[in-house]
């Protein structure tokens, strides 16, 4: 059967000039994020009206993970007069549960015959009459919306938050180091919920990505993929690196292998038109992101780094990691990433001591080695489509020339499916 909604945009109203690119990509995400369930998503004096087939649940957390959604809810949409609306607020009162109510209307038609203030009491008296609820205007135990626009009006009791934020595909991409753990898919999530489109680099240790493509890795990034539509993944081989580093001070590992992962990272950032780096740092989570570490990390780098989880306490990171679905992949046994561990990691690392391997080890080489040698995943939401290939050597859509107009033109990642 299907069902008609209001679905309200949050920030995206405030965005001045760049409105309507904002409220097209929101509609293409929307478009997107009900697939399969016949969407039908328009433009109505600033909301969506949006149409869709299927449970009301499976709706609300399509929308419920939609970012740029303020708020949504369920509607009657009716023509703006007076009748009709008494009938749907009626209807509405007959289906609630308790003991009192509120009428509130709305009207951005300030044409409609009837003011708020005197629709708001001629609908309170009707539904006192016909259904022997009681009016309370403080804390009523339903609150009946109606919403008078110039095409229709709108009723409706249920209205649910949305996931706020930003549309996905709104604020260019960002190549986002990606290792499985529980920090690094939180880390992505909030840069979608800015409208980031967060392109994955995950490194590996077997002698064929074979066992990443079959890991939690890429179940994350399907996971995530709820989020922003269509993923991709550069796996990464690390077993060059490893044995070129394998003569340098045990206590010197972390942050070399954080640097070559760094410097692979700004090297395959222009192939996908990646304005910046992320990752899931936490400030002092381990000896390897205290601040003197991270800023040997950075050291050098062409790209600004990105860390959306720099003040979360572990527990904030799980709390979430919860909620959006990407704690329990995130526990599943995975042997064959992070197999640099050192028993005594150096919390104040030398910066010049870690250049001065880069260049003895010849890190240069080793990246383009690395990208070489690298394999691309893409998974696409709709359909539920998962490719593996070789990293293409050009620069791909939405590449290096492509500013962010483009990538919205594009999908940036959530194209519509329309
Ligand atoms: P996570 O931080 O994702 O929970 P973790 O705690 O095991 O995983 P850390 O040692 O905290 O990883 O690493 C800090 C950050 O370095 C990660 O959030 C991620 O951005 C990056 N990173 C670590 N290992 C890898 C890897 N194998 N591939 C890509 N990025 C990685
Ligand atoms: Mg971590």
């Amino acid at each position: 059967m299907k069902q008609t909604y209001v679905v309200h945009y949050s920030e995206v109203a405030l965005k001045g000039r760049n409105r309507p690119e904002f409220v097209r990509a929101l509609r293409r995400n929307l478009v997107r994020a009900l697939n399969g369930l016949g969407p039908v998503v328009e433009l109505r004096e600033g909301r969506f009206l949006v149409t869709a087939e299927g449970a009301e649940e499976a709706v609300s957390e399509r929308l419920g993970r939609t970012f740029g959604v303020a708020w949504y809810s369920s509607v009657t949409a009716v023509e703006p007069e007076y009748a009709g609306i008494l009938a749907a607020v009626l209807d509405a009162a007959k289906k609630a549960s308790g003991k009192t109510f509120k009428v509130e209307p709305r009207r951005s038609d300030k044409g409609f015959g009837l003011s708020s203030h005197d629709l708001a009491v001629k609908l309170g008296a009707a539904v006192e009459s016909e259904t022997g609820l009681k009016v309370d205007l403080s804390a009523p135990d339903v609150s009946i919306r109606v919403d008078v626009t110039k095409t229709k009006a709108l009723v409706y009791s249920n209205k649910t938050r949305g996931p706020g934020g930003l549309p996905v595909g709104t604020a260019g991409r960002v190549l986002h180091l990606f290792s499985g753990g529980i920090d690094s898919p939180v880390a992505a999530w909030l840069l979608m919920k800015r409208g980031c489109v967060p392109v994955y680099l995950h490194f590996y240790l077997a002698p064929t990505p074979s066992s990443a493509v079959e890991s939690k890795v890429t179940r994350l990034v399907r996971v995530l993929s709820d989020y922003c539509g269509k993923s991709t993944m550069v796996l990464a081989p690390f077993a060059e690196y490893q044995i070129a580093a394998a003569g340098a001070p045990m206590e010197l590992e972390p942050s070399l292998f954080r640097r070559f992962m760094r410097m692979t990272a700004e090297a395959l950032a222009p192939r996908f038109g990646a304005v910046a780096l992320s990752t899931g740092d936490s400030l002092s989570q381990a000896a390897s992101q205290t601040l003197w570490n991270l800023a040997v990390f950075d050291r050098g780098s062409g790209l600004p780094i990105l860390r959306p989880l720099l003040s979360y306490d572990k527990e904030e990171v799980i709390a979430l990691a919860r909620r959006i679905s990407t704690y329990e992949p995130s526990l599943e046994e995975y042997k064959d990433c992070c197999a640099i561990v050192t028993r005594h990691p150096r919390t104040r690392v030398k910066g010049g001591l870690i250049d001065e391997y880069v260049t003895r080890l010849r890190f240069q080489d080793l990246v383009l080695k690395t990208v070489e040698n690298a394999t691309l995943y893409t998974y696409n939401p709709v359909g539920g489509v998962a490719k593996v290939s070789r990293l293409p050597n050009v620069p791909l859509e939405g590449g290096p020339r492509s500013g962010p107009r483009q990538i919205y033109e594009q999908g940036g990642g959530g194209e519509a499916h329309d």
